[in-house]
């Protein structure tokens, strides 16, 4: 897990919503208010700024007054205003440009800097382990020096001397032309883009009510495992579990695998994941231990005292409705309001494009191409066979989930607790180490000492994260759990992938040639260079890798949960394509809709490998209500770990440092261009099939 400069405030300070109040929330697209008499403004600055600068200004000009109008709004001032600010600030290439392009990226380095900064200083009391909270902590967690830093920028006009001068660039620009641009030309792009967009904060507000409503449905979305009935009215659950769905259920169904008598119970997991899709689940047997369910005949009864947790009291009755279309409803909600932002994003004017071309910039339809590799690849009906084999029947739909090639453990874990307890009584000693582990990984000496230099380790109240930072001259956090008689491995092992988003954070800032390129193309990025560390943790230790085996089946592994998750992601994205042709419709509409891309994309490339047709289990995942597009993410990070991981094998250990210094220092450039620098070629899904093929070809002989 990672924290960038601005993903570190938690969203529990927003005000709880209900879901219906978010449905009204948003308004639809209302097209952005001018001032009157812009266009002759902007026509007069223009004339006016060829006369003092020369013709071959023009091409400038023109774009930069264009851009900085189109973001331009009645509070911002009259037209007058406009064209003053225009005269004022534009600057012509040469000595006056690098002196502004100079200002701006110390600026802004210094604001998100600071800014990260502060926000960390405020949550340190709820994020460290400093003894008791006080009930004025988590409100101090929550405030963000940040959160109006976009709308002061404009507010304060330097955004509008940004447009003024540098360019907004498409994706399709940085594409076509980013592999020949300078590095200036880069920092520029990025400079403008973060001014591509002028959300309003009413706009802003509604997302956050929409996405605040749909994570409090999500939240609660707990089955109560104990409470399911079998066939034969039997209870196959023990008291106890409460099953968030989708990933307890998930995880759950993964779990019994172990168990030989686990197949009634994976077979009822997954009748409750189709109820909940369909939403046929009875309201009733959602979170409520005194409701007895059998999800597949879809009878509810009260539970008998005995079995109720908590002691409750029994019911005397239970009512059967369905669950009211509730999920579509919520999803519905976050469409309308993040598409109430479309009217001010004019580079991408849809959530989709935004989450495609300006978030992870790579178009749709590569996403799409790259995610039907992996689900046509050859390897894939090979795989199926095998697991087939292992499991000694007929495939089921939930086998999507299939969890049996986990490697086992080639070290008991309380040698490896001994171990890591004895170097790591304390925080403070896993900070004094890590000049020697680092050189363990393949760090030179004077590069592990300066790392050990630039990061802070802290001990933490959760498990641990990486805190990165904003601007040089400040450090990344290392955010680790040391229990009273030190730090076992489960927390080494942690402290390890966090260690290496830290070594990323560091170079990523520290190395790149302008901070307006500092860090990686996106998450996905950083996470893989975290488990590259995680896999390596035994070295520091003095223990061997991973042996031939445990790699061959985590590759397998790795091909079918990226098969799995590839689909999950191609119905995310219908879904929304749908919702997009059809901004009017209803839960019920919506319903209807997803269950027919979820079964479609299941029947095209799921039904000949697993044998069933019709499975709606695609669109269990609890994503698809409140992460808005997020589900891509997943297979593009497998792709990207198993590339980088491909091309780091052949690097000897001792190089490993300096070829992952190398790596990181080249900032963030779009995905392709920084894979192209890393491994010599652009994002592919050829690395994980290969790794994949290679272990089929090995379980063969
Ligand atoms: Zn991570």
């Amino acid at each position: 897990m990672t924290l960038r400069a601005f993903g570190v405030k938690s969203r529990a300070m927003l005000a709880p919503l209900l879901v219906a109040q978010a449905l009204l929330l948003a308004a639809g697209p209302a097209a952005p208010a001018r001032p009157a008499a812009l266009a002759p403004a902007a026509a007069r600055a223009v004339k006016a700024l060829l006369a003092r600068h020369g013709e071959a200004e023009r091409p400038r000009i023109e774009r930069g007054v264009r851009q900085a109008a189109s973001l331009w709004r009645p509070a911002d001032g009259d037209a007058t205003a406009f064209e003053a600010l225009a005269l004022d600030q534009f600057a012509p290439a040469g000595p006056a440009l690098d002196a502004l392009f100079g200002r701006l990226e110390s600026a802004l380095e210094q604001l998100d800097g600071h800014a990260v900064e502060v926000n960390r200083e405020l949550s340190r009391w709820s994020v460290l382990d400093l003894g008791p909270m006080q009930p004025i902590d988590p409100l101090l967690a929550a405030y963000d020096a940040a959160a109006h830093l976009g709308d002061d920028l404009f507010a304060g006009r330097i955004a509008f001397a940004a447009l003024l001068n540098f360019p907004l660039t498409t994706l399709g620009e940085r594409l076509e032309a980013g592999p020949g641009w300078t590095r200036r030309q880069w920092a520029e792009a990025r400079l403008a883009g973060r001014f591509a967009r002028r959300v309003p904060a009413e706009v802003n507000q509604g997302i956050a009510a929409a996405t605040s409503a749909a994570e409090l449905y999500v939240a609660g979305y707990n089955v109560r495992a104990h409470h399911l009935l079998g066939p034969g009215g039997e209870r196959p659950f023990p008291g106890g579990k409460r099953l968030l769905s989708h990933w307890n259920l998930r995880d759950e169904l993964k779990a019994q695998y172990a168990s030989p008598d686990g197949l009634p119970r994976q077979r009822l997991l997954q009748a409750v994941m189709e109820r909940i899709v369909t939403q046929t689940i009875p309201a009733a047997a959602i979170d409520d231990p005194t409701v007895d369910w059998d999800p597949v005949a879809n009878t509810v009864r009260p539970a008998p005292a005995a079995t109720i947790e908590g002691g409750g009291a029994p019911r005397t009755t239970v009512d059967g409705a369905r669950e009211p279309d509730t999920r579509y409803a919520v999803l519905l909600g976050m469409f309308r309001a993040l598409s109430a932002a479309d009217p001010y994003s004019p580079t991408a004017p849809s959530h989709i494009a935004r989450k495609f071309e300006l978030e992870r910039e790579l178009p749709e339809a590569r996403v799409v191409a790259l995610l039907e590799e992996v689900l046509g690849a050859p390897e894939i009906p090979r795989l199926a066979a095998l697991i087939r084999e292992r499991l000694g029947r007929p495939l089921e739909p939930f086998d999507i989930w299939y969890s049996g090639f986990r490697p086992r453990t080639r070290f008991a874990e309380a040698d490896l607790d001994a171990r890591t307890r004895a170097r790591y009584p304390t925080p403070a000693a896993f900070a004094a180490d890590l000049p020697r582990l680092l050189g363990a990984l393949g760090f030179t000496p004077e590069r592990a000492t300066w790392l050990a230099e630039h990061i802070e380790v802290d001990p933490a109240r959760g498990s641990g994260h990486a805190l990165g930072a904003g601007r040089r001259g400040d450090k990344p956090h290392l955010r680790t759990r040391v229990g009273a008689d030190g730090m076992d491995y489960k927390g080494y092992n942690i402290a390890v992938h966090e260690l290496g988003h830290n070594v990323e954070q560091c170079f990523s800032l520290y190395q790149v040639d302008s901070t307006l390129l500092a860090g990686v193309p996106n998450t996905a990025f950083t996470e893989a260079i975290a488990f590259v560390f995680q896999s390596r943790d035994l070295l520091p230790l003095g223990l061997p890798p991973a042996d031939a085996e445990a790699q061959r089946l985590v590759a397998l592994d790795d091909l079918w949960a990226t098969f799995e998750i590839s689909g999950v992601a191609l119905v995310d994205l219908g879904v929304w394509r749908w919702m997009y042709q059809h901004p009017k419709a209803s839960p019920a509409e919506l319903r209807q809709a997803t269950l027919r891309i979820a079964r479609d994309t299941w029947n095209r490339w799921y039904a000949p490998v697993l044998g069933v047709r019709d499975s709606p289990l695609l669109a269990i995942y609890s994503h698809l209500v409140h992460s808005a597009l997020y589900l891509p993410d997943y297979p593009l990070g497998h792709l990207i770990q198993a590339q980088l991981e491909g091309h780091l094998a052949a690097v000897p250990p001792e190089r490993l440092g300096a070829e992952l210094e190398r790596i990181t220092s080249f900032g963030a450039v779009t995905p392709d261009l920084w894979m192209k620098n890393a491994v010599g070629s652009g994002l592919s899904a050829a690395p994980l099939r290969q790794a994949a093929a290679r272990a089929l070809q090995a379980a063969a002989r």
